[in-house]
């Protein structure tokens, strides 16, 4: 099966994944203190790691992923998250400790500098190196965002050519895997409109630098002292101007 035909047969998954993230993400929000942050993230991701096994069971790649540890191409593209993913990576920094904090806190300071104000084609021209990548590997691994998560790819040369390409390359991927994921952030960002929060999508570098200024993000957060408007993707921020 193509992939094309793939995605179009499995099509009705993703609303319904998204559906059932939503109503976890609006029943959560009210009461979100850390004990039950924590349980949400990892409902989330269980949820959508036991939706790609049971697909991966079904209808298999057909090709071997190819991804492995120590192989971080896909780790210097733009990257886009909910506010939900971008407070869950700084309390997987924070739990690491205070050296960890400031190395990141320096890699983040000088990754912002360079990537401020460019939109996302320009920012994978540049291939900047996330500032979580330590030794090629992802220092938040169990916390990486969901769209980390649905990053894949079956051939590793194709990766390596369209890293800083300016025309891209074409990467042959596992369909479901990137649909999961991206049904699940979908399902978060409406969970937090349903209960009145901003869901916009945002850059991650940008969010971390903000997330940075404080020592209880999910609080400040929660409080309004944190605001995560500033990191508003450039292309959310441009339609929102319009
Ligand atoms: S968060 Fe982790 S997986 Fe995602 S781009 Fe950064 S280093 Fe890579």
């Amino acid at each position: 099966m193509g992939e094309a035909k793939r995605k179009q047969q499995n099509a009705p998954y993703g609303p319904a994944l998204a559906t059932g993230v939503r109503a976890a993400v609006a029943k959560a929000m009210p009461a979100l203190d850390s004990p039950r942050f924590d349980a949400l993230m990892g409902q989330l991701f269980g949820v959508a790691d036991s939706a790609l096994a049971a697909l991966v069971a079904k209808d298999p790649p057909r090709r071997t992923i190819a991804c492995k540890a120590g192989c971080a191409y896909c780790c210097h593209l733009y990257v886009q998250v909910t506010p939900l993913e971008a407070i869950g990576v700084m309390r997987a920094i924070q739990a690491q400790g205070p050296e960890a904090l400031a190395a990141v806190r320096a890699r983040v300071a000088d990754t912002f500098v360079k990537a401020e104000g460019k939109d996302a084609a320009y920012r994978n021209l540049l291939a900047l190196p996330c500032p979580l990548l330590v030794d090629g590997q992802c220092s938040v691994y169990a916390a990486r965002p969901f769209v980390c998560r649905g990053a894949n790819s079956a051939d590793v040369d194709a990766c390596r050519r369209g890293m800083g390409s300016a025309s891209g390359v074409p990467l042959p991927t596992f369909v479901h895997q990137r649909t999961v994921y991206a049904a699940v952030g979908q399902g978060a960002a409406q969970g937090l409109r349903e209960r009145g929060v901003d869901p916009d999508l945002l850059e991650l570098v940008a969010a971390l630098k903000i997330a940075l200024d404080h020592d209880d993000p999910l609080t400040a957060w929660r409080n309004g002292t944190l605001n995560f408007t500033p990191a508003r993707c450039i292309e959310v921020a441009k339609q929102r101007s319009a």
